[in-house]
């Protein structure tokens, strides 16, 4: 949970930070102007700017990897909601009886539609019979175009929870596209074709969002990181062309 205006990193759980100041930390060291974004926000940044959503008003950034994170884009400008929370799809409840999330609560739809989550459903189903690894994301979707009914299923899994998530944002705000990023994104194109057809068959009040895969895949953080530094350099009216 990051608040971009004030520099402040409130609350990161992969990493343990709390209430950081983290452009108070880094001005001090590097002595330059410090923008401060959540990744998926600069990663939305991004694909707005570089990307797959130039020109596109409204939009959510997905990005699918070890949870699931998630960015708007309305109107043209990042909404982040009252406590910079807007867009945290990952933790939207899909089944109240599910897997207990890292959140703390349960059946979050990154519980099983994250690619860590896709990764550890395969296992529990289909438990390694030697010392291989244990299957990726996408390995397990590549299995499932393959026939493999554990793949396959794990798949449907990801896409129903995706699907009831994606289209509870769609009765609430009716945003144009949905940019799937993330670790997944080399992959997501075989989650998006039967997306696609699972959130065709729940469009009832008119079309469902357009799905893209990230045009700017891993780099988008960074390429967004970048834009938004240079919007800050531009707000301060600097002169300095970022390299
Ligand atoms: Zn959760």
């Amino acid at each position: 949970v990051i608040d971009g205006e004030a520099g402040v990193a409130h609350f990161a759980a992969n990493i343990g930070w709390k209430d950081l100041d983290l452009r108070e930390q880094i001005q001090t060291v590097l002595d330059v102007p410090v923008a401060v974004s959540h990744d998926a926000a600069a990663a939305a940044m991004a694909e707005a700017t570089l990307g797959v959503a130039v020109g596109v008003r409204d939009f959510l950034f997905l990005a699918i990897g070890t949870g699931i994170g998630g960015s708007l884009v309305l109107d043209g400008a990042p909404y982040v909601g009252a406590h910079g929370l807007a867009g945290e799809l990952g933790h939207v409840p899909i089944d109240p009886r599910g897997e207990l999330c890292g959140c703390g609560e349960r059946g979050c739809l990154e519980t099983v539609a994250s690619a860590a989550s896709i990764s550890r459903r395969y296992e529990a189903r289909r438990p390694r019979q030697s010392a291989a690894s244990q299957p990726t994301a996408s390995e397990v979707l590549q299995r499932a175009e393959l026939g493999d009914p554990d793949a396959a299923a794990v798949r449907d899994d990801a896409v129903a929870a995706l699907a009831s998530a994606l289209t509870t944002l769609q009765r609430m705000l009716d945003v144009e596209l949905v940019v799937i990023g993330g670790g997944l994104s080399a992959a997501a194109s075989a989650l998006l074709g039967p997306l696609e057809v699972a959130m065709e068959a729940r469009a009832r009040f008119g079309p469902p969002p357009r799905l893209e895969v990230s045009l700017l895949g891993s780099e988008a953080g960074c390429l967004g990181a970048a834009v938004t530094a240079w919007r800050l350099l531009d707000s301060l009216g600097a002169s300095a062309t970022p390299v």
